[in-house]
């Protein structure tokens, strides 16, 4: 017997594939809330009557199902595309020009001052992006700033669960032009609905994100949580970082301030990140279809516990696109940017070493779920696939071995929504 839309639309939670972005809320608002379950996770749960049709949409616009890279008509003749790294067209060492900025925002506040100046200068009348969960105090959710102080009140780096495309509907209704800060997935589920819905390509004027490599899986936050003494369902306020480079990872329970530095919370290498599946089978963490990817810039990947003391922040902003390259101009002339120098996709591998290995294994890991008689997620324009060759054999085999470990073991799965 045929799967039901209800089973087909659990079996993208289930393969742990669903990144909880509430792109198939926006879609069936009817059918489906995107909601936190016993997992701690925020997964789709079917609440009313859900057609094939319906699902058939979600398959073709969700993240865990469908990732392609930047449309060719956004690829200008010449565009570098490294293999690696995806389109590029400049790519610079940079932070915000209003020193508060860079010092609230994550690293250098990059992406909090592009945003301003885009409202700023009425290029965009908002812009779509998270701020820190009004209920869910680790978690992050979706938000509309219109001002430059309603932009920086969602700066910093959420690593909760965070739904940002739930609202998406609000945000088009609006029918005023608004640029889109959102991680990769995120950006990649919008693209995906731009298929579907002429208004996204109308209205989105520009494509902004992070640099990601993964959240944090809830379990992994309340564990950390709990090691500094106070009970998840204590916290009233968390902060991952800012106010500093990388800033304190901050927990507040009542009158109980915990402050601890972002390597306790991450680990000293990605090795011990607590990542939910999908990150780990991430076949774009490096925001290909934006127009500006915005990273960190410590060698190797990671911040050291001494230089975190006097580090101001400094952002890699990679412009992909022609729009994209404009923005990063206009916004130093405007002083809202400053940059520091030009670097290469060399030095990008260096900042992120971690990104580089994902890149080359997502092709071999997304090759062991279909032997596994899982659901692939479609793919295009990332190259994944002929980096995965390039990868040495035993590399190859140990990847395959892992992942096919993985899901016997139950270590890819999450039980079905209720
Ligand atoms: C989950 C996650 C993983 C990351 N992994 C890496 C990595 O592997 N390598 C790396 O170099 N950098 C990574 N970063 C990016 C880094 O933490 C900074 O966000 C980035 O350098 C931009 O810094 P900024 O100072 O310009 O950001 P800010 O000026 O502070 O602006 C951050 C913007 O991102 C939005 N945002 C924050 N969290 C989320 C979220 N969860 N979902 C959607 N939008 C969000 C905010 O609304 C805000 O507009 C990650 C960020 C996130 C959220
Ligand atoms: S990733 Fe987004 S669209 Fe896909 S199932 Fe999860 S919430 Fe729905
Ligand atoms: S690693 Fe990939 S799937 Fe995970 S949050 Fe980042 S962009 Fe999304």
């Amino acid at each position: 017997m045929s799967p039901s839309p209800t089973e087909r639309l659990n079996a993208i939670v289930e393969q742990g594939l669903c990144i909880g972005c509430g792109l198939c809320e926006a879609l069936a608002p009817q059918s489906i809330t995107v909601r936190k379950t016993t997992t701690g996770f925020e997964v789709p749960v079917v609440i009313g009557e859900l057609h094939d049709t319906t699902v058939d949409r979600i398959y073709d616009v969700c993240p865990g199902t469908r990732v392609e890279g930047l449309p060719d008509r956004l690829v200008a003749d010449d565009t570098v595309v490294d293999a690696v790294w995806g389109p590029v067209r400049r790519i610079v060492r940079a932070w915000a020009g209003d020193p508060d900025v860079r010092h609230i925002g994550s690293t250098g506040g990059v992406l909090t001052a592009l945003a301003q100046f885009l409202v700023a200068s009425g290029r965009v009348e908002f812009v779509l992006h998270v701020k820190a969960s009004t209920t869910e105090p680790s978690f992050g959710e979706p938000t509309m700033s219109f001002t430059e102080a309603e932009v920086l009140a969602g700066a910093g780096s959420r690593y909760g669960p965070t739904a940002t495309l739930r609202t998406i509907n609000d945000a088009l209704d609006h029918d005023q032009p608004f640029a889109f800060i959102g991680k990769p997935c995120d950006l990649a589920a919008l693209r995906n609905h731009a298929r579907h819905d002429d208004r996204v390509d109308e209205l989105v004027r520009y494509w902004l994100t992070p640099v990601c490599g993964g959240f944090g899986e809830p379990g992994f936050t309340d564990g950390f949580i709990r090691s500094v003494g106070i009970e998840p369902d204590e916290v009233t306020a968390l902060r991952y970082r800012g106010y500093g480079c990388p800033g304190p990872t901050r927990i507040e329970a009542g009158d109980q301030v915990e402050e601890r530095h972002y390597l306790d919370y991450w680990g000293d290498d990605d090795s011990s990140w607590g990542l939910p599946w999908r990150c780990k089978i991430c076949p774009d963490g490096i925001g290909e279809v934006a127009d500006i990817a915005v990273s960190d810039t410590w060698p190797g990947g990671s911040p050291t516990r001494e230089e975190s003391e006097t580090d101001l922040g400094v952002n890699a902003a990679i412009a992909r696109t022609v729009a994209g390259q404009e923005l990063l101009a206009a916004a130093e002339a405007a002083g809202a940017l400053t940059i520091e120098r030009d670097v290469t996709v060399d030095d990008m591998s260096d900042y992120q070493p971690h990104q580089v290995r994902k890149k080359h294994t997502a092709g071999l890991r997304h090759e062991a779920m279909a032997n596994a008689g899982r659901i692939r997620p479609q793919t295009a324009r990332l190259r994944i696939d002929e980096l995965a060759a390039t990868v040495p054999v035993d590399i190859r085999t140990s990847q395959i071995e892992g992942t096919r470990t993985r899901i016997e073991t139950g270590k890819a799965s999450l039980p079905t929504p209720e």
